[in-house]
């Protein structure tokens, strides 16, 4: 399977990040159930749910499943619907206590290169977010499969009440867990400089998004400012484990120049459409006539 997408005519080229990732277990609970996947073209948060250790067993599944992506310089949309599907039927196989409630976020930002253009693949499933800082521009690029969400959408809640909201840790979707696993996906066109988060509800629960972006506009590393990220929440209270894995674009390259050789001439027909258009009235009033 991988095989045959690594050579699908469609994809040349490659994003090259620096990335850095971030977790702790918080101030108040006693184990860390998030996972965290910090090797390109995949970084990866996902936050686990459910009895005993099964929240950490089923977050850990959908790493591995990820993981095995990592082999690649890019990655498609199917594949990563793949390694969802995999992970989740590695979940609603777990046997015993593990299968108690068994779930996982799953929060995403790939790299692809699609006919020479740079791509941020974004996937989610859950509460866990993917901010992305380009330019001026500083955004969430996913919506929360959460009741929250889903008051705030009807209007009935304010962002500033879901963060107090009894039912804010309730997800209506997520890997393993519940009847709804559909993943919603994202593909944004990439900027040399972009910064992108993935983070647990952790983080977004302790640290508001103005102060997010602050900590990702600064001109430190990404290793510091994931780390910083990380000391907001627990300085925000830590009641949550809390992840970040923190992606900054450094260099995008497109076509190799064999491609350029075939992909040349389709470029050129194409440009000159217009160039012929606008040369026509020229001829016919005689001043040109360079095409005759
Ligand atoms: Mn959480």
């Amino acid at each position: 399977m991988i095989e045959s997408s690594l050579s699908d005519p469609d994809i040349h080229g490659t994003i090259r990040v620096i990335s850095a990732a971030a977790t702790d277990v918080g101030h108040v609970r006693a184990t860390n159930e998030d996972s965290i996947l910090d090797d390109s073209p995949i970084f990866l948060v996902a936050d686990g749910m459910g009895g005993h250790n099964a929240g950490e067993v089923a977050s850990a599944i959908a790493v591995e499943e990820f993981e095995k992506l990592t082999v690649q310089e890019n990655v498609t949309v199917e594949q990563l619907g793949d390694a969802l599907r995999t992970a989740a039927e590695r979940i609603a196989d777990l046997g015993g206590e593990a299968q108690l409630g068994a779930g996982t976020t799953v929060a995403v930002v790939a790299t692809m290169v699609l006919d020479g253009v740079g791509y941020w693949v974004v996937l989610n499933l859950g509460d866990s977010r993917v901010y992305r800082l380009s330019g001026e521009i500083f955004e969430q690029v996913s919506v929360d499969h959460s009741v929250v969400q889903e008051l705030m959408d009807r209007g009935e809640l304010t962002a500033e009440e879901a963060r107090t909201h009894p039912y804010r840790h309730m997800v209506t979707r997520a890997l393993g867990a519940g009847p709804e696993t559909d993943p919603d996906y994202w593909l944004i066109p990439a900027e040399v400089g972009d910064r992108m988060l993935v983070c647990s509800d952790g983080l977004t629960g302790e640290v508001s998004d103005t102060a997010i972006e602050r900590v990702l506009r600064s001109p430190q590393d990404v290793r510091t400012i994931a780390r910083s990220l990380v000391d907001l929440a627990l300085e925000g209270g830590g009641r949550d484990n809390v992840s970040v894995v923190v992606v900054e674009a450094v260099e995008i390259t497109g076509l190799s120049p064999e491609d350029e050789v075939t992909a040349d001439p389709r470029r050129a027909r194409d440009e000159d459409l217009p160039f012929d258009e606008d040369t026509l009235p020229r001829a016919v009033s005689g001043e040109g006539g360079a095409n005759r």
